[in-house]
């Protein structure tokens, strides 16, 4: 707040401050960035800065606390990181020759979502800003009588250029894809009814969620990025996202591309819980890269090639022409190990190219940038001719031919620019000798004085008698010749011209001595304005090829992401897999494996296991105990579905698949305790998702379903969704459940399968998981010898064996699932199951009768 007794500087400061209150104003003075007021005290707790005062000792001291400009990227990256928004205020005009005070303006606001890609992390993940429209009138495109899809979404990586946009149904859509995209930052209309509180909690505690009111007036420049969008509300979404960074970033934003429309449905849809329970870019337990599939098939080389994998990953594909391009390619790389290792071993020499694109186009990009531009384009040829030469491949051969290495801005830079030149590109050192006469003739001259100030020095301790005598150089006295007060005698009188005293020399200057430091002086202010010169010529050039640079780039990432997978495919021993034409969804593996758990285990110590759906049976119940591997095999199927739709091999010596629409998984673990919704009501909104949009066409795993709730209930939810799902969906199901009632289904619905995943007592007592997955149904949950397994104490143990024995002499709740079994195999309707609540006790399990099986019991070394 502008108070009374302020400085004209505090005014300014105030003036500008209350147009962005909600960000860090870094307030330019002289070398610094200046945080004041309530700015500087939280600033100086974040940075772990020294907070001071302005007029310390007045009446009034403002808090304030400093950063050197040169180091202010770091603070800004950790602000914005934390989610802040930083406004930098830069002297607009030169404080020597300004008149009062230094005019001062907003150059840039900095936000999560418009950040550039920082120093820090290793590049490979993407930096989304979206938006989102909301109209209730919806659109409707395409087909008459299509879905309306009244929420528009646009997106983009700033540090890219890459703009997309699309059309939605529902606010949870949104969310999803927003949580997909990993958004940083979402700007919302003013007045959206879009709950904004629901989207800041998807975008976390380090997003950002901004309502913005744009300027309504269409720029050429919005009106030229948008011109594919059919659709009113398509260019809403995305001017809104534009205008924002316009008004955010106020500078050209050239590399920004025409936005790209997707449809969702053009992609194997899952949703964020089913992207955390497989573990897809992050291990859903240690939010970390690592134990994650991403990291598995992280072979990339380069920044933007593990971007674009996480792309693929997140987005796996339903063209089955598609598909089969890349696995094409991957193909081909698995075959030519050689030409695969050549193009790998050019790709480390790749720089961020995307990145750099875009910042030529922004005009940040420094010599050293270009260094690294023009590094990364000499690895293209040799890349190149790889693919066309070494490679006998007709595949391999074409992506070769297609890829346009821009040698001639290599070829610009490596003859203009020194190897390793200063960040600083106003100080000169960046040009090349031979490359402009001009700065060579600076050179020149300034060589030519430097001999002659050599030279000097010895006339003048000869002419002098003074062999101390020195010829030297400071910042702020220019060229001085420093004499010891014991020879200043011996100085000829009015030749000398007095510099400074000190206490043991006088420094001097002569006509001659002036005269050559002005011609340094000159020689060195031309040479530093011409390569600066230079420099922005060539950053013009670069600029101008800049949807080459752009369009390499994608090429290159594209090879990188296909070497990666077929590297994968041998070093996992991943096959390629077929997909049917013919709308089957039978689905065959053969000895399938879970890629990341298997990762996890001592070589050999995975037990790979079929997978096999005949068209018409697409229900597998899998029965068996705790740990015995149920959830993984459930998870391989899903993970070897999306890595063959990516186009990448799949973990398994065979497998021919449906091409799949949709995912869904309910998978334990993942509870949504936090946002106060209770297991079972998490359990049951997912399924309901699942039942509510699965087609014949999706895969849905449901991993003990309705063991939230008391066990009747849970059974019985659990068996109505599977006769809902036999009767009615037709998806592609496995469903792993505790309730061994339940494989009496598959007696009266062919569709419905019965598998276990094995597992035994060893003679003394002791559980063993075969992790074999066999058909039939489990014989028994072995739920006390897990918990054996776990330590639980033995007296507990034989308690629990008795307590069992007694429940299972009275075999209740068996009577209940028969009589629906019959009923249905009878073809009645509406086969719920009619649960008598009074009745229910912990019935279990088994059809046979196990009490005279005489299972032995653990050794128990505390029983007593
Ligand atoms: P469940 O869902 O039946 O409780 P999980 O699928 O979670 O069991 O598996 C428990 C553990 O067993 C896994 O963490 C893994 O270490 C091991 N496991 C699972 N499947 C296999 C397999 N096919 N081969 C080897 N070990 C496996």
């Amino acid at each position: 707040m502008a108070k009374a007794t302020d400085t004209p500087m505090m005014v300014q400061y105030h003036k500008i401050k209350d147009l962005y209150p909600d960000a860090f104003l870094f307030y330019r003075l002289g070398d610094f960035y200046e945080l004041f007021e309530d700015d500087a005290i939280k600033g100086a707790k974040i940075l772990e800065l020294t907070l001071t005062a302005r007029n310390k000792n007045s009446e009034n001291p403002v808090p304030m606390a400093g950063i050197p400009y040169h180091a202010a990227s770091n603070y800004i990256d950790i602000l914005v990181d934390a989610g802040y928004k930083v406004a930098i205020v830069e002297q607009m005009e030169d404080p020597a020759t300004a008149k009062g005070m230094v005019k001062r303006d907003v150059v840039q606001l900095i936000t999560p979502g418009t950040k550039l890609a920082g120093q820090h992390g290793d590049g490979k993940t993407n930096n989304f800003l979206a938006a989102v429209v909301h109209d209730n009138a919806g659109i409707h495109p395409a087909k008459k009588g299509a879905v309306p899809r009244p929420y528009a979404l646009a997106y983009i990586d700033l540090s890219t250029g890459e703009l997309k946009a699309t059309f939605l149904e529902s606010a949870d859509e949104v969310m999803d894809e927003l949580g997909a995209l990993e958004v940083k930052e979402v700007v919302l209309a003013k007045q959206d009814d879009l709950q904004a509180g629901d989207v800041a909690q998807l975008v976390g505690e380090k997003g950002l969620v901004v309502s913005f009111q744009g300027e309504a007036e269409a720029s050429s420049t919005i009106t030229y990025l948008t011109k594919d969008l059919k659709d009113h509300l398509g260019q809403d979404v995305t001017a809104l996202l534009l205008q924002y960074l316009f008004d955010t970033q106020k500078r050209s934003l050239d590399h920004i591309m025409p936005v790209q429309a997707y449809e969702r449905q053009a992609y194997l849809v899952f949703n964020q819980v089913s992207r955390v329970n497989l573990d897809l870019v992050q291990n859903a337990r240690t939010k970390q890269k690592a134990g994650s599939l991403f990291a598995l098939l992280d072979e990339t080389k380069t920044a933007m090639g593990g971007r674009l994998l996480k792309q693929w990953l997140i987005k796996p594909l339903k063209n089955l022409k598609d598909i089969k391009a890349r696995q094409d390619v991957v193909a081909a790389f698995k075959e030519d190990f050689f030409t695969r290792g050549t193009v790998q071993d050019q790709l480390k020499y790749v720089y961020d190219l995307e990145r750099l694109a875009a910042k030529a186009a922004l005009g940040t990009l420094n010599a050293k940038d270009m260094v690294q531009l023009k590094k990364s384009l000499q690895a293209v040829p040799a890349l190149q001719g790889a693919l066309t030469g070494t490679s006998a491949d007709p595949i391999l051969q074409t992506l070769g031919n297609d890829l346009d290495p821009v040698s001639d801005l290599a070829d610009l830079i490596e003859a203009a620019l020194v190897e390793d030149p200063p960040v600083s590109v106003r100080d000169g050192e960046l040009i090349k000798e031979g490359y402009d006469d001009l700065v060579d003739s600076y050179k020149q001259a300034l060589t030519d004085n430097q001999d002659w100030l050599a030279n000097y020095q010895e006339e003048e301790r000869q002419a002098t008698g003074i062999p101390t005598l020195k010829v030297k150089y400071n910042k702020n006295f220019g060229y001085f010749i420093e004499v010891t007060k014991a020879n200043l005698s011996k100085l000829e009188e009015g030749r000398y011209t007095r510099k400074q005293t000190l206490t043991n020399a006088e420094r001097f200057t002569t006509a001659e001595l002036k005269e050559h430091e002005d011609l340094i002086f000159a020689a060195q202010t031309k040479r530093y304005d011409r390569e600066y010169e230079l420099f922005l010529e060539i950053r013009r050039k670069v600029k101008a090829e800049m949807h080459r640079l752009q369009h390499l780039a994608h090429d290159l990432a594209t090879i990188d992401v296909l070497t990666a997978l077929a590297d994968v495919a041998e070093n996992l021993h991943f096959t390629r897999p077929t997909f049917h034409g013919d709308g089957s969804r039978a689905v065959n593996i053969t000895q399938g494996r879970h890629p990341v758990v298997e990762s996890l285990l001592p070589a050999g110590e995975y037990v790979a296991n079929d997978v096999t759906f005949p068209q018409d049976k697409f229900i597998q119940l899998v029965t068996g105990p705790n740990m015995a591997g149920k959830s993984t095999y459930m998870r391989q199927i899903a993970i070897i579905v999306i890595l063959a739709q990516m186009g990448s091999f799949v973990p398994a010596d065979a497998a021919e698949l449906p091409i799949f629409d949709q995912i869904f998984t309910r998978i334990g673990a993942n509870d949504d305790l936090v946002a106060g919704r209770s297991t079972f009501m998490v359990e049951m909104a997912e399924a309901n998702l699942a039942l509510q949009n699965a087609t014949a066409q999706s895969l849905i795993l449901f991993d003990e379903l309705g063991r939230g709730t008391a066990t009747y209930d849970g059974m019985a939810l659990a068996q109505a969704i599977i006769e809902f799902l036999a009767k009615h969906l037709h998806a592609t199901t496995v469903f792993a459940t505790h309730y061994h009632e339940l494989t009496a289904l598959s007696e009266a619905y062919p569709a419905i399968e019965n598998v276990h995943v094995g597992a035994k007592l060893t003679d003394d007592g002791r559980l063993h998981f075969l992790h074999q997955v066999q058909p039939g149904a489990a014989d028994r949950s072995y739920g006390i010898q897990v918990a054996a397994l776990a330590g639980l104490p033995g007296s507990l143990l034989q308690n629990a064996e008795s307590i069992l024995a007694t429940l299972e002499r009275e075999g209740a709740g068996q009577v209940e699932v028969e009589e629906t079994v019959k009923k249905a195999a009878e073809g009645t309707e509406n086969v719920a199951v009619e649960t008598s609540t009074n009745s229910a006790s912990m019935s279990d399990f088994t059809q046979d009768n196990r009490l005279a099986e005489e299972v032995p019991l653990f050794e128990i070394a505390d029983a007593k």
